[in-house]
């Protein structure tokens, strides 16, 4: 599991993530497939809750207005496989980032925690703790093995060059 750099009891207020402006929104978390395997083994998840796309496959949101990850629940606002949750949940409100031959580490300011300590020295320690855990062999295989997880996110705040393309072709 990642260090969490947002306290638990901030998002639980927050009515911010797990939230999409599309059904297909690529900031739909992306599954691994040993991930998918854990979910069903652990959660006995229904085989829906997963896109032909080996993602989350979001649901209308109650309100009408947006899309909301089925494991989500909208009254406590608490995830329903938290323990297991999948790596990119795990991140966020960072991503990886690929930006022309780049692979970045970015963040999205519209985590208002974020926002506000975004010159913190809190932040600094994290973005460091967190380059480092992504830049060790273990998490570079994972990305070797699931290029998948480096997407061209928009509108996000660049806070660490990762890693070096060809060391995970
Ligand atoms: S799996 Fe949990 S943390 Fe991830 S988007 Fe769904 S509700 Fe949010």
């Amino acid at each position: 599991m990642i260090k969490q750099f947002v306290p638990q009891e901030f998002c639980l207020k927050c009515r911010g993530c797990c939230r999409f402006r599309e059904a297909d929104s690529v900031w739909s978390p992306c599954l691994m497939d040993e991930e998918i395997q854990l979910l069903l083994d652990k959660k006995d998840i229904p085989a829906a809750s997963i896109s032909i796309e080996r993602r989350i496959q979001l649901i209308a949101n109650p309100n009408g207005v947006d899309f909301i990850c089925p494991f989500l629940s909208s009254l406590s606002n608490k995830c329903a496989i938290y323990d297991i949750r999948p790596f990119e949940c795990q991140l966020y409100p960072f991503l990886i980032n690929l930006r022309k031959d780049k692979i970045l580490l970015t963040v999205d300011l519209n985590c208002p925690y974020v926002c506000e300590k975004i010159n913190s020295p809190e932040i600094k320690d994290y973005i460091s703790y967190l380059a480092g855990y992504l830049n060790s062999p273990e998490q570079l295989k994972m990305l070797k093995d699931n290029p998948r997880l480096i997407q061209a996110y928009e509108e996000v705040r660049e806070v660490a060059e990762l890693i070096f393309p060809h060391e995970i072709k």
